[in-house]
């Protein structure tokens, strides 16, 4: 026997599982329809150079990193962000902005494996790049909402921050970048006395604190409280009223649940603006997350360029479909297998199968020449819905026999009728 196993922290994905997998991707790829973003494909393996440029300690330390045979420093990809980005610096440098992309697919990280977390994870990600308006914003936010809405996803709500707001605080308060981003990183862990520990300034530290305890029960209150906080600190109140305009054009423009908490912080280094994460009541890991990153267009050496983006955790979606009921549901398309009787009506049969398959049923063919007893109790195992049984003379009568597994009823039928009582 073999003892192989998966890598750890890597799974297969398999039957009902892989289906919901698939379904999620699914709809995702429809989302991206729906607002008009272009699927972009980019390589599994990029340059370390360019993954960790600008990714952030957190993810640069969880990279699988290796050299490959020609010596080059290479890595699997722990996001979708730097290879959008040196297209955009690239290859896509002068298409019309803005640029928007999605991509989906596996990214790794070194993280400690547990439920949700893995080190092969799927993730649907959108980037839309060359807008600073708060409507690109708020078009993430928008289908990320109607991605989780398409799926019948319940009870979601969003987090949102503003890096802008941290960040001005600090920077007036003479913090460096690179302090700022360690302060940020315990922040992201909630570790926010470290954080605090890491800032000289008394003042500094005080509004930081106050801006950690800030909660308020609708977002106009706790901008409200973040602009007396942020009295003394004109980009705050700027980072604040750019919140405020996203805010109000999401939530006017849709059904949405959302919460504004001004110290919540993302582990990737590059954001400079707003920022979220989803999470449902029934779990306590987001289920996707973005926001705005100004500055890493630039960082890779393009011109100067606004961008906004997200990605979706579709492993964890899925957990949460699972943990909702709503996994099951969501596809629902009739199985059929085609079990001919005697070796005389194979090609019928299989004739048969195929104009099923032609119509976008989907339908198996006994392929292990099993007696019918035999082939059905296997359909059964696999939880199909019909097995059409075809016999010589059935077949001289241009029909066949069609059994529902589920109510154990059977009737003969026209072939050409065949179609109709599998749909109905
Ligand atoms: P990030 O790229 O860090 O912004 O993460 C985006 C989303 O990917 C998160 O909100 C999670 O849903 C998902 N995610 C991040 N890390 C993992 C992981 N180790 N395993 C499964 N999903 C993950």
């Amino acid at each position: 026997m073999s003892a192989f196993q998966t890598v750890r922290g890597m799974r297969d994905l398999l039957n009902e599982e892989a289906k919901t997998f698939t379904h999620v991707i699914t709809k995702a790829r429809e989302t991206a329809l729906l607002f008009g973003f272009k699927e972009a494909i980019t390589p599994h393996v990029e340059p370390l150079e360019l993954l960790s440029a600008k990714s952030g300690e957190e993810i640069r330390q969880r990279m699988f990193i290796f050299k490959d045979l020609g010596g080059r420093q290479v890595a699997l990809r722990p996001e979708f962000t730097a290879s959008i980005a040196r297209l955009a610096t690239t290859n896509l440098k002068t298409e019309p902005k803005p640029l928007k992309l999605f991509s989906t697919g596996t990214v790794y990280r070194y993280d400690e494996p547990q439920r949700g977390r893995y080190r092969e994870f799927w993730q649907s990600n959108f980037e839309l790049i060359g807008s600073n308006k708060p409507e690109a914003d708020t078009e993430i936010i928008l289908l990320t909402n109607k991605f989780l809405q398409t799926l019948h996803l319940q009870g979601y709500a969003f987090k949102i921050g503003h890096i802008g707001i941290i960040r001005s605080i600090l920077n007036q308060d003479g913090i460096d970048e690179k302090t700022q981003n360690a302060i940020l990183q315990r922040m992201d862990k909630k570790e926010y006395e470290e954080a605090l520990k890491l800032i000289n300034s008394e003042k500094c530290r005080h509004t930081l604190q106050c801006l950690i305890n800030i909660k308020g029960k609708n977002w106009q209150d706790t901008l409200t409280q973040i602009n007396a906080l942020a009295s003394d600190y004109e980009k705050a109140k700027e980072a604040t009223k750019n919140l405020s305009e996203v805010l109000t054009l999401v939530t006017s423009s849709t059904e949405i649940s959302l919460t504004v908490e001004p110290a919540f912080a993302r582990g990737l280094e590059y954001y400079t603006g707003l920022i979220f994460e989803v999470y449902i009541p029934q779990l306590e890991i987001a289920l996707g997350g973005g926001g705005r990153y100004d500055r890493l267009i630039e960082a890779f050496g393009g011109e100067p360029t606004p961008a906004v983006g997200c990605a979706h955790g579709i492993d964890r979606i899925v957990i949460a479909l699972q943990t909702q009921n709503t996994a099951a549901t969501a596809i629902d398309e009739k199985k059929v297998v085609v079990i001919p009787i005697t070796e005389a009506v194979k090609t019928e049969a299989l004739k048969i199968a195929q104009s099923l398959r032609d119509q976008g049923v989907s339908t198996e063919f006994e392929l292990m020449g099993r007696k019918m007893g035999k082939a059905l109790e296997d359909a059964d195992k696999r939880n199909l819905d019909y097995a059409i049984i075809i016999g010589e003379r059935e077949l001289e009568e241009n029909t066949a026999v069609i059994k529902d597994l589920k109510k154990r009823e059977q009737t003969t039928v026209a072939i050409a009728n065949l179609i109709e009582k599998i749909k109905n």
